[in-house]
């Protein structure tokens, strides 16, 4: 059974745009496709979670990078990176904010 969701951005129940059928493997997959019924608002909704994943996805390199980074580091040197970042992301968390 699909369970008919809500649009995250307006909270109108989201409208099935697409249906299709796949096979995978021996089964027969059925996939729904959910849009706002708001053609304006889903846009919004496109953009909000392609920034979000941006986002995310930002966040792991960053991470692996300062993992590559602080290898070999001293806890102390490791210490002033991480509150340096901090302060860095509290002013442009700032801005983001504005
Ligand atoms: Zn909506």
């Amino acid at each position: 059974m699909i369970k008919a969701t809500q649009c995250i951005r307006c909270g109108k129940a989201r409208v099935f745009s697409k249906t299709w059928s796949e096979n995978v493997g021996t089964s027969q997959v059925t996939y729904t496709q959910s849009v706002c019924p708001d053609p304006v608002c889903q846009k919004e909704v496109e953009l909000l979670l392609k920034n979000r994943h941006d986002v995310a996805v930002n966040r792991i390199h960053e991470s692996i990078r300062r993992r590559k980074e602080n290898r070999g580091k001293s806890l102390l040197a490791r210490r002033a990176t991480i509150l340096a970042k901090a302060r860095e992301n509290s002013v442009a968390g700032r801005k983001l904010a504005v």
